[in-house]
């Protein structure tokens, strides 16, 4: 940490990071890397308060899913466009995104100037998406902007989970991605009824079932991992799987608490994800960068787990290499300038009394509030609190027309 810091910029990476000069020009504030969401469905902004009060597999299969059916690409572009407003003013610079109607969401993200790990997704529900014609969909498109090469944008492969995909589909979506070398994404042991049903088909956990059928043998990130036992975190920990940890979707829905504080004795990667707007119900990663601590905290009745330090990696370095991006999640001279500027002159960095003060105000006291400026690729894309890439009036009055319509049957 510099007080007072500088950084110069170049082509949109740190050129430097250091100690500011005296009689430099200053800025007050704190600026720090931009925050990691590792596992969302952002343009569920379209359902948001549209499940309420459901479990799981009653929010997905009554409410969700046949809204999903009818969502046209204009609607995720818009569902996903005022996303990127909400993610960027809560400095929130990076996402990995598991959706539909991808053309839509590469349009989105690359119009705000977001940075995305886009991972196209595929469900097999009757009436709506069959996962055969779907992977030739997600493959295509996948190779196409892998050959663009885009400044900002990643794909990979999204399976939706074990409990809604046969295992043909599992091992065809793993391998699409192992091919390629892409990240392969998918929702791991959320409930407890999920796992119980998966485990009396197969004799054994999802988790060790996957890893049987050489789902984690390429790049893999799963989201949730609430319901997993010491033998499952060996297995992740064995074939490197990256964690989303969710802890706001899980406590919403009411699947549990994943053992953050087990995963990374096991030395796993985890990064922290807010999930979709329609079980969170923002895109609020400073939320979850405070309950993923206080909830460690609870359950194992341990005031020194989780540091504010630890805390704050999960958000952005962690985050990062959950993803596998190296050019992410810290000021780090050569990474790219993702940068968010807090406004400090606000109670919550009062008083600074020992050095750490500053960190432990960051995670217990600040939050996305505070964030005042943001700048991703060294490109300005909020100032003031204001997103300066995504007309906002506009995208409120298209997602709140159009899920209206998503929501009449
Ligand atoms: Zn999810």
């Amino acid at each position: 940490m510099h007080r007072p810091g500088a950084v110069e910029v170049e082509d949109g990476r740190l050129a430097w990071v250091g100690p500011a000069s005296p009689g430099e020009p200053r800025r007050a504030g704190v600026l720090m890397p931009g925050l990691v969401n590792c596992h969302c469905h952002s343009p569920m902004t379209l359902f948001r308060g549209a499940a309420e009060g459901l479990p799981l597999q009653r929010f997905l299969r009554e409410v969700l899913w046949p809204r999903e059916a009818r969502m046209t690409r204009d609607d995720v572009y818009w569902g996903m466009t005022l996303a990127c407003a909400e993610l960027l003013r809560f400095g929130v610079t990076t996402t990995c995104e598991m959706y539909v109607h991808e053309e839509a969401m590469l349009e989105a993200v690359e119009e705000a100037g977001t940075r995305c790990v886009l991972t196209p997704g595929v469900v097999d529900v009757p009436g709506w998406m069959r996962w055969q014609e779907r992977l030739e969909e997600v493959v295509t498109f996948c190779d196409r902007v892998s050959a663009s090469a885009p400044d900002r944008v990643e794909v990979g492969i999204a399976a939706h989970s074990a409990y809604a995909l046969p295992l043909e589909a599992l091992d065809a979506l793993g391998a699409a991605a192992r091919e390629r070398d892409l990240l392969v994404h998918i929702h791991l042991a959320e409930t407890e009824d999920e796992c119980a049903e998966l485990e009396a088909e197969h004799g054994t956990s999802v988790t060790a079932l996957l890893a049987e059928r050489g789902f984690f043998a390429g790049r893999a990130l799963v989201a949730h991992a609430v319901w997993v036992d010491e033998a499952d975190l060996r297995i992740l920990r064995e074939h490197d799987v990256a964690v989303a940890h969710c802890p706001q979707s899980n406590a919403k829905l009411g699947a549990g608490v994943a053992p953050l504080a087990d995963m990374l004795r096991h030395g796993l990667r985890v990064g922290l994800g807010t999930d979709g707007p329609a079980s969170n119900n923002d895109l609020d990663l400073w939320e979850e960068m405070r309950l993923a601590a206080l909830l460690a905290r609870a359950h194992a009745r341990d005031a020194g787990l989780l540091s504010a330090q630890e805390s704050l990696a999960l958000a952005t370095r962690a985050g990062a290499e959950a993803l596998g991006l190296a050019n992410v999640g810290a000021l780090e001279q050569g990474r790219a300038a993702d940068l968010i500027l807090l406004r400090a002159d606000d109670p919550a960095f009062v008083p600074q009394v020992e050095d750490d003060d500053l960190l432990s105000h960051l995670v217990w006291s600040a939050s996305s509030r505070l964030v005042g400026d943001v700048w991703v690729a060294g490109r300005q894309v909020v100032r003031d609190g204001e997103c300066l890439t995504v007309d906002e009036e506009r995208a409120r009055r298209e997602v709140q027309e159009r899920a209206t319509r998503l929501a009449q049957r």
